[in-house]
């Protein structure tokens, strides 16, 4: 057996994708019409969003490079669905508003894949579907699911046995699963680089290592953003930092919990891979705390799973995430681990994504973007699309999200709480699987 060894160099994905040279950090002063602060999904989603509605004059400014965030480092799952879950939206908003909120990330699924084609971005996309794999020896889990999903949203997930599912997944570890045809998986940096370059085309200018020290409001209603190294005076604003904003605006920041996940990917596997998981599809399993992975097309497996609110040296991830691989597969025991990396998510109390502009206090009028968890490839494209329509005064927000505000998250126990309750639920899931 080789022992896992990780570059502590960068993640798989910043090692194959060319970002070309950095955009110059912003200098000087100037006016902007609207000036997003992060380019992660959410600020590029929102950039894109606008230029495809004929906003001119939009600045996004961003602390470190293009994705360097959750939207850079992430699984690349592309699917439907918010980090809360569908029992859950149902419950707290009526099935008629949660079945509207639902098909907002079905239709950024769709939006996702068009945009992939319009904008010729060479993203490694797979259209595989997503595998929701039973870890539990109980038909009861799956049928709840594909019931919650025909009768709310609308969507079918087909029914896998056991049998079916051990020739695609080549592991004794799941009893069946759901396959999401309309899934799909992608290199998330090229992907954000692409969206970037298409915005970018489209007049945005775009400044990195410009890193936002503050905002405030002018006499004249407008906004006064002020980096390092220049200022901007915007009409709007919108923030769309991620779990790494920090010292900018309080009220946003108190709201969120930075919470780490992590990915590694093994060395190139070759044929053993096809053989091993002949699906094409992204895979995760039923537990709370699931593990989830996918075939890369080099051949190599990317593996995610674990929160933490600490941060992790790419040494213990590829040990921990190694471990997890292992009781799936325990064939891959001499396989190396080439990456290991985390993330950083921002969760909102609620679980659901805080769209919205601050209502009340100094900077009211501020649009915001935040709190995707660990869910979030679909939901960014949602929230750019929805504040491109405000911003564009096409149409107001979407009520659902006015629901889900800035509710405020106590740290440092709402991270310990978070993490207890993460604790709790792998302990549930180990009973449950025990039984
Ligand atoms: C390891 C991992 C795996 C995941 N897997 C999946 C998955 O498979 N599918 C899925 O749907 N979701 C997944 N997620 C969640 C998803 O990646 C996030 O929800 C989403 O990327 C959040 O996007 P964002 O734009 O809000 O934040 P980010 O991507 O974090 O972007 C915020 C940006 O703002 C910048 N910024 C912060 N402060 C400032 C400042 N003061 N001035 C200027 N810029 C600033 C940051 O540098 C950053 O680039 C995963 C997340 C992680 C961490």
């Amino acid at each position: 057996m080789s022992a896992p060894a990780t570059s502590a160099a960068p993640s798989y994905y910043e090692a194959t994708a060319d970002r070309g040279p950095p955009r110059a950090p912003l200098a000087g002063a100037h006016d902007a019409e609207v000036c997003i602060v992060g380019a992660g999904f959410a600020g590029l989603a929102t950039a894109l969003g606008l230029v495809e509605r004929g906003v001119q004059g939009i600045v996004l400014l961003e602390a470190g490079r293009i994705a360097c965030g959750a939207s850079g480092r992430n699984g690349g799952f592309v699917f439907g669905g918010y980090s809360l879950g569908g029992a859950e939206l149902v419950a707290q908003l009526g099935a008629e508003e949660a079945r509207a909120c639902y098909g907002l990330t079905q239709t950024a699924v769709d939006l996702i894949r068009h945009r992939i084609a319009a904008y010729a971005i060479e993203c490694e996309a797979v259209d595989g579907g997503a595998l929701l794999a039973n870890w539990f020896d109980d038909d009861a889990v799956l049928d709840r699911e594909q019931r919650l999903l025909r009768e709310h949203f609308g969507v079918e997930w087909r029914r896998i046995g056991r049998d079916e599912l051990a020739r695609q997944v080549v592991t004794t570890r799941y009893s069946g699963a759901l396959f999401e045809p309309d899934a799909f998986h992608f290199h998330p940096l090229k992907y954000a680089l692409g969206i970037a370059r298409a915005a970018q085309a489209g007049g945005v200018l775009l400044h990195e290592h410009s890193a936002v020290r503050a905002v405030e409001r002018l006499a004249d209603g407008r906004f006064r953003v002020a980096t390092d190294g220049g200022t901007l005076r915007a009409r709007h604003v919108v923030i769309a930092g991620g779990g790494t904003l920090r010292g900018v605006l309080p009220a946003i920041e108190r709201a969120m919990l930075p919470i780490a996940t992590y990915v590694m990917a093994t060395e190139p596997l070759g044929a053993r891979l096809e053989a091993l998981i002949p699906s094409r599809a992204a895979i995760y399993d039923t537990r709370f705390a699931f593990d989830y992975y996918r075939r890369l097309n080099d051949t190599r497996l990317l593996w995610g799973g674990r929160i933490s609110v600490r941060d992790r040296r790419p040494e213990q991830i590829a040990r921990f995430l190694r471990a997890d691989m292992l009781r799936v597969f325990p064939s891959l025991e001499d396989a190396r681990i080439d990456f290991a990396w985390g993330g950083l998510m921002s969760y909102a109390r609620h679980k659901m994504p805080q769209i919205g502009r601050m209502d009340g206090g100094a900077l009211a009028g501020v649009w915001h973007a935040c709190g995707f968890g660990g869910h979030g490839v679909a939901p960014t494209t949602v929230a750019g699309e929805a504040l491109a329509e405000a911003i564009s005064g096409r149409r107001p927000l979407p009520d659902a999200f006015r629901r889900y505000g800035l509710a405020r998250t106590w740290r440092p126990f709402g991270l310990l709480a978070a993490q207890a309750a993460y604790h709790l639920a792998e302990l549930k899931d180990a009973w449950r699987g025990r039984r």
